[in-house]
């Protein structure tokens, strides 16, 4: 059940509005905020860093189903992102770099005489933070991608994942106490959230690589579930599930109920699993 409104299609890709986005917009309606005015404005931005992101995945040859405007931007879902340095870091940096090209283009204009001016001016200080912010070194942002599709060059997927996630929760941790010292609650909300992506992509990562899904990953990740990777191989042999016949895509028999308990997870690992509210259970709930 999809909780967005179906607005339009690009390339095949559908475009939605999440009921969270109808919700600020008609609160902002109804309070005759100005605000309405930015975030519709914000709109095809969002639109062309989204669609930067999904037309190099398609190039790709990935799936991109469909792209989803709340009220904080926007969000493209795609088929899931290949392990591969180049393609996860060309989809991933494609989106800022759609704004910081629309900022480069904008900057000429903005010394035009108003309004026009302000208008580019203004177009051009939203792409250019857009684009930076986007590029922080965190999941789920972008730069959190493209940082470790640039590390796993040299040291693999699951100890750049470890790398980026450490980095992202010195980047969490200093959003929230930040957020607590200046009562700034937004900020501090974000860095909690930064901080459960940062530990759901860890989790999705390593169970994908049928590794201990927790533990080991003090804030520098370089002690992690990567450092126990050898000495599993050497032990007990992880082989990936060859896609079984009858039209299984790898996906459907990929995570931790594929293998048998005891294949990488402690008892206590697989009840933490159970409770945890990642990947695990979101392949549980898919039909
Ligand atoms: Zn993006």
């Amino acid at each position: 059940v999809s909780q967005a409104l179906r607005i339009g299609k690009i390339r095949g890709i559908t475009l939605r509005l999440h009921w969270s986005w109808l919700a600020a917009a008609a609160l902002l309606a109804l309070a005759d905020s100005p605000l309405l005015l930015y975030l519709v404005a914000l709109m095809p931005i969002v639109l062309l860093h989204e669609l930067g992101h999904g037309l190099v995945a398609q190039r790709f040859g990935l799936h991109v189903l469909d792209i989803t405007f709340w009220p904080l931007g926007g969000f493209a879902r795609m088929s899931r992102m290949p392990e591969d340095g180049r393609v996860a870091g060309l989809v991933a940096v494609a989106g800022p770099a759609v704004n910081l090209g629309l900022a480069l283009l904008a900057l000429p204009l903005a010394f035009l005489p108003d309004p026009a001016g302000r208008i580019a001016w203004v177009f051009a200080l939203v792409n250019l933070l857009l684009g930076a912010t986007n590029l922080l070194p965190s999941f789920p942002l972008d730069g959190g991608h493209v940082l470790r599709a640039l590390l796993a060059r040299r040291s693999g997927w699951v100890r750049a994942t470890e790398r980026v996630v450490g980095i992202g929760r010195w980047i969490a941790l200093a959003m929230v106490v930040g957020g607590l010292l200046y009562l700034n609650i937004l900020l501090a909300l974000f860095g909690f959230f930064f901080w459960m992506a940062g530990a759901q992509e860890l989790l999705a990562v390593r169970l994908r690589h049928g590794l201990p899904p927790f533990g080991g990953m003090p804030f520098g990740g370089g002690r992690g579930a990567a450092a126990r990777e050898d000495e599993m191989r050497a032990g007990e042999p992880y082989s990936e599930a060859p896609p079984a016949s009858g039209g299984r895509r790898p996906e459907e028999s990929d995570g931790a109920e594929a293998r048998p308990p005891g294949a990488g997870f402690s008892e206590g690992d697989i009840e933490r699993l159970e409770r945890f509210p990642g990947p695990l259970r979101r392949l549980r709930e898919d039909p």
